[in-house]
């Protein structure tokens, strides 16, 4: 059940990476036709920033695929839902917000 679970945002995390991949892409093919000078040209300055969001949205998918892929190796060695820093168990209500969770609240404090 919680492998289902892990799967499906496994999922949704590499569908959106995939997708801000290729709005970067075009957005970098866009400032290269409109030869946009970033330091001078009002507009190349927003793809600037466009662009930098874009990393960093993509950055953030791609680490929580890796979260999720760490957790589903968690389940498989039967240590998933234990916290990584005291042992415990990390309570149910952590699990269901963020079910990659690697510590329990105490922990991650
Ligand atoms: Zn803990």
């Amino acid at each position: 059940m919680v492998r289902d679970e892990l799967l499906r945002l496994r999922v949704d995390a590499q569908a959106q990476a995939a997708t801000l991949a290729r709005d970067l892409e075009a957005l970098f093919t866009a400032s290269r036709d409109s030869n946009a000078d970033d330091e001078h040209d009002p507009e190349g300055a927003t793809i600037g920033f466009e662009r930098a969001q874009l990393t960093a949205l993509l950055a953030a998918a791609r680490e929580r695929v890796a979260e999720v892929d760490d957790a589903l190796r968690r389940v498989d060695a039967g240590t998933y839902g234990a916290c990584e820093g005291c042992g415990r168990p990390i309570a149910a209500e952590r699990l269901a917000a963020r079910p990659f969770a690697r510590r329990c609240v105490t922990c991650a404090a």
